[in-house]
């Protein structure tokens, strides 16, 4: 643009002297030089003015941490909303990418989405100049959505630190790795997923969109980061992703696999399938024994689950663990590992978990029992019976660090406050020992 200015502006300029030196005027050149110089001036403020991504027309700013959130008058409360989930976003992405990086994240709102490459279908797109995500007006699920494109604004953020040159990461992985976060379950149903082509042939951008428009690359591309993160492991995400050339990411892939890419694509289907219906036999096989009171059976089959480190079947055998340590009464383990992952993994913190923990503290730590519950009012929002529940029990359990606490576990006894029957009835016992004088945990009915 500016070349652009300079060249039009010499050639009128000497245009000018021409004419100037034809019509015998040559004293007027040097007024002539100046008005180039200012017309070639505004050319270029005007250039640089056209060239700024104005936010629309109404836009107000947020700033949050490392988020700029642009919005239009009246939605202040929804841009308080997406600033949230941005920062609750963030450790769970920082668990499979690392720490998160202080380049900036701008996320908007649009009616229409515009750019290179956009689906027409899409309710997002996130831009990687700009660093900017832009959502869909209007659209119910724009968490999910917004999880989606943060995940390819970290990727990028991810790729730009380490050096990565731009479009050496396939388009479906940067894709499935978005899917994988965004999707905590199967987007489609893997029986009627199918892979035909290998994965390389929808590489560039440009390829997957035009694959795009036959067949469901989303999903394969899900079902692909699937694959390597549960098999094995998610430092294989990073171990793809520090790659310096496609080259390499595939040869990285072939090592890891043991297969070629094409042999990859075409077989992973088949193998997801496996996996599953192994997965399911073992679980059966762990409540079968669990049934029987065989705790020591139910460990060996979890013993022997192998689960690839930070996959999702690992979180699941740690569950079936806690449940192990439940039934089997080892509860001040069971405490302790649900401490464990209440500090290493907040963001995985379920209701379960947290109603499980909050007993076991009334059980055997009373006085830190609300600081648990207080947590999870905070973070369990989305499912409305957990969070009544939860509400419920926040007020008695306040009180339970105070000053008199008997007058408070009656609260609980009276409206029935308790989440696990067999912890319920240690507490009672526990009571009843240390209040012998009190007659209120007797008059729960429930003994
Ligand atoms: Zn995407």
């Amino acid at each position: 643009m500016v070349l652009l200015a300079v060249i039009s502006s010499l050639a009128l300029f000497s245009a000018g002297i021409i004419v100037l030196y034809k019509m015998k005027k040559a004293w007027l050149s040097v007024s002539l030089f100046v008005l180039t110089l200012l017309a070639g001036a505004a050319v270029l403020v005007l250039a640089v003015i056209g060239s700024i991504q104005w936010p629309e027309r109404t836009g107000r700013v947020q700033e949050s941490g490392p988020y700029t959130i642009l919005y239009r008058d009246g939605e202040g409360e929804l841009a308080d909303e997406v600033s949230a989930a941005l920062h609750e976003m963030e450790p769970v992405v920082s668990g499979l990418l690392g720490e998160a990086p202080e380049a900036r994240l701008t996320v908007r709102f649009s009616d229409r989405l515009l750019g290179e490459g956009v689906a027409y279908q899409s309710v997002g797109v996130y831009n990687w100049k700009t660093s900017t995500a832009t959502l869909r007006s209007g659209i119910s699920d724009w968490k999910s959505v917004l999880l989606h494109e943060y995940v390819h604004y970290r990727s990028h953020q991810y790729q730009a630190l380490h050096g990565t040159p731009p479009g050496t990461i396939p388009q479906w992985f940067e894709e499935g790795l978005a899917m994988y976060v965004q999707h905590p379950l199967p987007p489609a149903d893997p029986n009627e997923v199918e892979i035909s082509r290998d994965l390389r042939e929808i590489g560039t951008r440009q390829d997957f969109l035009a694959a795009l428009e036959h067949t469901d690359v989303y999903a394969q591309s899900y079902f692909a980061v699937v694959q390597l993160i549960e098999r094995y492991g998610k430092e294989s995400v990073l171990l793809l992703m520090n790659s310096s050339s496609q080259d390499q990411f595939y040869a990285r892939l072939e090592k890891l696999t043991g297969k070629s890419s094409a042999d990859f694509s075409g077989s992973l289907m088949n193998a997801y399938r496996k996996d599953e219906e192994q997965m399911q036999e073992t679980v059966k096989q762990f409540h079968d024994r669990l049934f029987k009171d065989d705790f020591e059976g139910a460990g060996q089959v979890l013993a022997a689950w192998s689960a690839a480190e930070g996959s999702r079947t690992a979180k699941e055998v740690e569950d079936y663990q806690h449940i192990l340590l439940l039934h089997a009464g080892e509860w001040k383990e069971l405490m302790y590992r649900l401490e464990q992952k209440r500090a290493s993994r907040p963001y995985d913190m379920r209701f379960l978990d947290y109603a499980l923990l909050a007993e076991l503290t009334l059980l055997f730590d009373p006085e830190h029992a609300y600081g648990v519950v207080k947590e999870a009012q905070a973070r369990i929002t989305e499912d409305a019976t957990s969070s009544h529940f939860i509400n419920q029990a926040a007020e008695p359990y306040e009180w339970i660090a105070g000053n008199d606490p008997s007058e408070d576990y009656r609260m609980l006894i009276e409206d029935d406050l308790f989440f696990n029957q067999e912890i319920k009835e240690a507490l009672f016992e526990k009571w009843q020992e240390d209040y012998p004088d009190e007659t209120w945990w007797e008059r729960s009915g429930k003994r």
